[in-house]
């Protein structure tokens, strides 16, 4: 029979075990241990299966609850333990001691969050990130409010057929389990946003709230009862349906977003925010419904240039795709259909506006399309890429929105990624640093030197440990998933002596786009079999991850995976695991010595599992793309060389595999088993040593987020505030803007004459240019003019370039002025220079913000 309805009946706790309820209600349980050991304590074996605080209180019996009750040593621990988290809630950290002029609040927008298993509202990497990164803000105080959706069937849990294809399913959440409330009204009603739709009623969102720590996290849900199916639909699933259900789900994150922040601020007195950061584009319709608000909003009147630049002010993008396939793009003509002026998602906001912020309109863009990551550059006025690889690789993708500057002077800048320590560092690694006295999460060195106190043989056998976990997690894991692909118990005997807490062990697990090659290792598969089962120097992968419902390829690769560790003899050395997640990836980084990761470089943007597993003493073996090409110092793990040169696919997998294979066969299992009367690697623990000292402070969160703050949020807080006052800022700002791109076409360089410096220039000589420039109608004080220098390439073309500010000198009738200026050559080598224009206003945070440039 099935229900026609379905409720969750919430526990009722009784009046001494009320705390177990508020701390159920924040999920800094998720990276708090003592937190953590209370809910173990009311029900082990249930905390050991659901680690979940919500639906653990859900299930305990009443005669328990009444056990507790009357357990005075266990309400002492509780009352503690909730003290603890009431203190972190209130107390001064980082952000209010260290900050000076904060920003008030800060959005922080993304489509997915992954922060417990327990809220599973994520697909991969970019999930985890935005966990971490509220978790980090949290942990410094940092005041962000985070917003998303809540996906119904969050991303989808994955099992195998018995040929080892993947198969979907997607479990109903429901809200009333999950560790989130309904933000409401005073009368109790639950507040909702409601969104225009061309052509259909409004789509109406319910808001709920997870509590991240200090952080909360507004999550928008278009399952309510006045709406349509349709409409419920829109948040039924991460990242999956065509193109317009995507559209809707972005407005509904960008354009609900905001809408959402403004009713959380009414109901709970929580500060507006000051800055807007978009994590990856998908949320850049924020920067409009700003637009609107401050046009055609109750307390408006600004025009559509004025709010942009309040907008731009204080939007912060980051992107995440080094890939131009990945990059989101929409139909032109379903963008005009959404945002037609009238009738459609904002009202009184001209389409024509709008299709300018997305169109690529510069060389080899697509007329057709819309592009969420050209918008958001257009409505942020600060960009950032993930690691300074990926800086580099997105200026250079996106220099056609600058053309007249170099690569390296398109403001796009980078931080590269961090993870959660408390998250993602096991358990008995933070005893064994506790034991030695360091406080890690408040300072970062105190990390590496709380090493030098403990002896190699206890960390080893910490390490030997956590193998052995994993190892009975593979094993149960395996098991569930041979009785799903159809086998009986007397098939699975095998399984029993399947992985060893004693054999080198090496992890892949990640999402499966084809850049990240997952069956890169089965290139040569007689190869991999005998580093599989050498008698002396075995080898053991462990390998999860999940393919896009919709890419066969990816699920070919699991398949081919799937099918080679399925073999009789190697099947105890090879394990594939069905459903990656957060509670997986717990006790795989910790467990594996080695963590292995071969993306077709660059294309992988910066990468984080590799900074968990070293984190907890695993060694990175990697192509250098990402943090590894930042991080790599020829110590602290391996590179696997890259044949970024080779222009044939299958020549480059053949010569990356081959050099993986020789790493593997001739340095690290040699090293792995080279061990000392103890038994313990001593060389291999010195690279571990070096990995954790090296590494450590640098992959950290906290230090993600202290540069988020210092390079983006404050700045953009400083560069909006100096735009408001009755937005006069805003609205000159505009003027002046109209202004110079309107002069624009007057401005040139008539004439440069150098001093100074001939042919035959030896470094330290002064070259000496004075510039006459037309201005077109501007002042001086309107632009800068710039010696522009660099290295000369043989058709010279300007490298690596540099440029200094001349000063005007003096001015001629007609609008122009001569400038003067200085350079020392300070390296050996051709060397050439050009006199450029560029416009200057304090109000920019990068000279080539309007992508005008005159030059000689
Ligand atoms: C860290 C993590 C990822 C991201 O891994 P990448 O190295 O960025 O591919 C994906 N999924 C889970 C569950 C993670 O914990």
């Amino acid at each position: 029979m099935r229900a026609i309805r379905r409720f969750t009946v919430r526990p009722v706790l009784p009046e001494p075990l009320a705390a177990l309820g508020e701390l159920a209600g924040n999920l800094r349980w998720s990276w708090h241990l003592e937190t953590q050991d209370v809910f173990a304590h009311v029900d082990p074996e249930l905390w050991r299966r659901l680690q979940d605080p919500v639906r653990l209180l859900g299930s305990v019996s009443p005669s328990r609850f009444e056990e507790l009750a009357a357990d005075h040593a266990f309400l002492e621990r509780l009352g503690r333990v909730r003290d603890d988290l009431r203190g972190y809630l209130a107390d001064d950290l980082w952000y209010q001691r260290e900050v000076p002029d904060a920003p008030r609040a800060i959005a922080y927008f993304s489509p997915e969050f992954g922060i417990a298993a327990a809220l599973p509202q994520y697909s991969g990497g970019l999930g985890i990130l935005a966990g971490d990164h509220l978790k980090a803000a949290s942990d410094l105080g940092v005041p962000i409010i985070g917003v998303g959706l809540l996906y119904r069937h969050g991303y989808f849990a994955q099992s195998l057929s018995r040929e080892g294809w993947q198969q979907e399913s997607y479990p109903v959440l429901d809200p009333d389990e999950l560790p989130i409330t309904a933000l409401r009204d005073g009368d109790g009603t639950p507040a909702e946003i409601a969104l225009a739709m061309p052509g259909g009623p409004d789509l109406r969102a319910r808001i709920w709230v997870a509590r991240v720590g200090r952080v909360p996290l507004l999550l928008l849900d278009t399952d309510v009862d006045q709406n349509p199916d349709h409409y419920s639909d829109v948040t039924d699933r991460l990242y999956g349906g065509g193109s317009e259900h995507r559209l809707r789900q972005e407005l509904l994150l960008g354009v609900g977003g905001v809408r959402a922040l403004r009713e959380f601020s009414r109901l709970t007195g929580a500060p507006v925010p000051e800055v807007y950061h978009t994590n990856e584009g998908h949320a850049g319709f924020q920067g409009l419904e700003r637009i609107r608000e401050l046009t055609v909003g109750e307390d408006a009147g600004l025009g559509f240039d004025d709010a942009l630049e309040m907008a731009r002010a204080s939007t912060v993008f980051t992107t995440h795709t080094p890939v131009p396939a990945g990059i989101d793009r929409f139909e032109r003509t379903l963008i005009a259909q959404y945002f037609a002026t009238e009738g459609g998602v904002l009202p009184g906001v001209p389409t024509d506006r709008v299709l300018a912020l997305g169109a690529e309109d510069y060389d080899g863009g697509d007329p057709a399309v819309f592009n969420m990551a050209v918008m958001g550059f257009r409505l942020g006025q600060r960009a950032n890429g993930v690691s300074q690889l990926h800086g580099h690789v997105s200026r250079d993708m996106f220099n056609g929105l600058w053309p007249a500057f170099d690569e390296s002077e398109v403001p796009i800048g980078s931080i590269t990624n961090g993870v959660h320590l408390p998250t993602w560092l096991a358990r008995e690694f933070r005893e064994l640093l506790d034991e030695a006295g360091a406080d890690i999460d408040g300072d970062l060195g105190a990390f590496a030197q709380a090493l030098d106190t403990v002896p190699f043989s206890r960390v080893w056998e910490t390490k030997r440990d956590l193998r052995e976990r994993l190892v009975m997690d593979a094993r149960t894991r395996l098991r569930a998933s041979w009785s799903k692909r159809g086998a009986v118990d007397a098939e699975l005997g095998w399984i029993d002596e399947a992985l060893s807490p004693d054999v080198l062990t090496i992890g892949f697990a990640r999402r499966v786009p084809s850049y990240k090659r997952l069956t890169l290792m089965l290139r040569d598969k007689d190869r991999l079999k005998r580093l599989l089962l050498d008698p002396e120097r075995p080898i053991q992968l462990v390998i999860a991850g999940k393919a896009h419902p919709a890419d066969e390829g990816g699920k070919r690769l699991i398949q081919d995976l799937v099918r080679f560790a399925d073999a009789a003899d190697v099947r105890h050395r090879i394990v594939f695991l069905p459903n990656y997640d957060i509670g997986m990836a717990q006790q795989l980084y910790p467990g594996c010595d080695v963590w292995l990761n071969n993306p077709l470089r660059p294309y992988e943007a910066c990468g984080t599992s590799g900074m968990k597993a070293a984190l907890n003493g695993g060694l990175n073996l990697s192509i250098l793309d990402g943090w590894w090409d930042e991080w790599y110092d020829g110590e602290n793990g391996w590179a696997i060389p890259s044949a970024d040169g080779v222009a044939d696919p299958d020549k480059r997998d053949e010569l990356e595999a081959a050099a993986l294979y020789d790493l593997l066969e001739r340095e690290i299992a040699p090293r792995f088993y080279d061990r000392n009367s103890e038994g313990v690697p001593v060389r291999w623990m010195e690279m571990m040593r070096h990995t954790l000292e090296s590494l450590g402070p640098k992959v950290l969160a906290t230090r993600m987020v202290r540069d988020y703050v210092g390079q983006l949020y404050a700045p953009a807080a400083a560069s909006a505030r100096a735009l408001d006052g009755d937005f006069s800022g805003a609205i000159e700002l505009a003027a002046w803007k109209r202004r110079v791109r309107d002069a624009w076409q007057g401005v040139r360089v008539e004439h440069v004459e150098s001093h100074g410096v001939d042919e035959a220039a030896e470094v330290g000589a002064e070259l000496n240019v004075q510039a006459h420039v037309a201005l077109g109608g501007l002042t001086p004080d309107d632009v800068e003019v710039q010696l522009v220098y660099g290295r000369a390439d043989a058709d010279d073309q300007l490298r690596a370039v540099h440029s200094a500010a001349l000063a005007p000198i003096e001015a001629f009738s007609g609008g122009r002025c001569a400038f003067t200026g200085t350079v020392r050559l300070d390296r050996a080598g051709p060397f050439g220079y050009t006199v450029r224009v560029v416009p200057r206003n304090p109000h920019l945070a990068s000279t080539a913000e309007l992508g005008l440039a005159a030059l000689a």
